[in-house]
């Protein structure tokens, strides 16, 4: 008997060792496209994923079909993206719906071309419903027309950056990628991509002709300035998010959080300061208070970036709302304590936001306790437990936002 147990247990640890060894290989495959960040590399990011087309799409006949030939007009004609631009939206479509209008995903609620939030539950945020033609739940409103009025109507809103980022470029696979990241608000999540996306895209660079219909900027709209020295992210081998210095949307602008702030910063007195507080906690304040009675109305990015987190009162030892932002160069932002409810903030997780956008409102004379004022607070730590577990300790960790804004801003 005891000689049988230790035979048992040669083979499952001959088992073991082989499937340690396996995914040894997977994960050195994978982390060479899927880690496609790491800024130096120029070797092709995701060569790998891809797989060759398959599926009803490639059929003249299918619905799919005719539905990626109208995202590629779509987006072609009236948005004036470029011929990869459009692909990589294609691709993207194929990977998340299988280019199907009605693909419901149950769990994460979501629908349409591609998968927005919002339709089974809002789990996942509410985009589907945010132009307004398509209901929740309502298989009849999932037309090809209203799908492809909301993806304009994204893309021309909450998602511009999309524009101008996917919609400029000439690289199909960098087109893909940046689509799934900021469209799909896949950042953080590029274990997901899988390997359809590219493949997907490519057949659709071919199918539709894409190589000969270049960015149309005048109706891409704003993008002059990205455009003046646009060959940069033409030949740069790196995504986009890669580099503070890249000239997208996503990276380096700043801004004040309300439109009303004066070129030489906010009016800010006492203890409404950065640093050194009479009445708080470790006589220390972790960011500037912005009082409602003269700064209201919408609350702005400061800078480009990721909403990660929203706590509401009683999250992770709060009691206030509060917005997390993670930016693609590496800041940890908070906007707090400006929200009475959910109704005033006007983001969600996982959505991406560019400088100067909308998150929220803040209500002159609100008077519950914590909604009186925007407290802003800027941190290198990207982490909200770790910066939140320094809210009382002036040892770095919290910067200096009217600095750090002002430096941003720059003149
Ligand atoms: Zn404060």
């Amino acid at each position: 008997m005891k000689k049988l147990k230790w035979w048992i247990l040669g083979i499952s640890a001959a088992s073991v060792l082989s499937l340690l060894v396996a995914m040894g290989v997977i994960f050195t495959l994978f982390s060479g496209s899927l880690n496609g960040h790491n800024c130096d590399s120029s070797d092709n990011p995701s060569i790998e994923v891809s797989s060759r087309p398959s599926g009803s799409y490639t059929d003249k006949n299918s619905e799919e079909y005719k539905n990626a030939k109208a995202i590629f007009e779509t987006l072609t004609k009236e948005v004036g993206f470029s011929g990869a631009g459009a692909a990589g939206a294609i691709g993207n479509s194929i990977g998340e719906s299988g280019l199907k209008l009605h693909n419901p995903n149950t769990g994460g609620g979501v629908n349409g071309l591609f998968q927005w939030s919002g339709w089974g539950n809002n789990i996942n945020g509410s985009r589907i419903t945010s132009e307004g033609s398509i209901k929740a739940g309502d298989v009849s409103t999932l037309t090809l027309e209203n799908e492809l009025k909301l993806m304009k109507f994204e893309l021309n809103g909450a998602y511009k950056k999309v524009k101008t980022l996917v919609g400029k470029e000439t690289d199909v696979k960098k087109a893909t990628m940046n689509w799934f990241l900021y469209y799909e608000g896949m950042l953080g999540n590029e274990d997901q991509y899988g390997s359809l996306r590219e493949g997907g895209a490519e057949w659709a660079y071919q199918e539709f002709g894409g190589a000969s219909i270049s960015a149309n900027d005048s109706i891409l709209g704003g993008t002059t300035e990205a455009s003046s020295d646009g060959q940069k992210e033409g030949n740069d081998s790196d995504y986009a998010e890669c580099g503070s210095d890249d000239d997208s949307v996503v990276s380096g602008e700043w801004t004040w959080p309300f439109a009303s702030v004066s070129k030489e910063g906010p009016k800010l007195v006492g203890e409404q300061n950065f640093g050194k507080s009479e009445s708080r906690t470790g006589g220390f304040h972790d960011g500037v208070d912005f009082g409602d009675a003269q700064y209201n109305g919408d609350v702005r990015a400061i800078h480009g970036g990721k909403i990660v987190k929203i706590l509401k009162p009683g999250d992770m030892n709060v009691n206030f709302f509060l917005i997390w932002e993670v930016t693609d160069d590496g800041y940890g932002i908070a906007y707090q304590e400006f929200a009475s409810d959910l109704s005033d903030i006007s983001v969600r997780e996982g959505d991406t936001v560019s400088t100067g956008d909308k998150i929220g409102v803040s209500r002159k004379g609100e008077t519950g306790i914590n909604d009186t004022h925007l407290h802003l607070g800027i941190t290198k730590e990207k982490d909200l437990g770790k910066a939140l577990s320094k809210s009382f300790t002036d040892d770095g960790t919290w910067l200096n936002p009217v600095e750090t804004i002002k430096k941003g801003i720059g003149d």
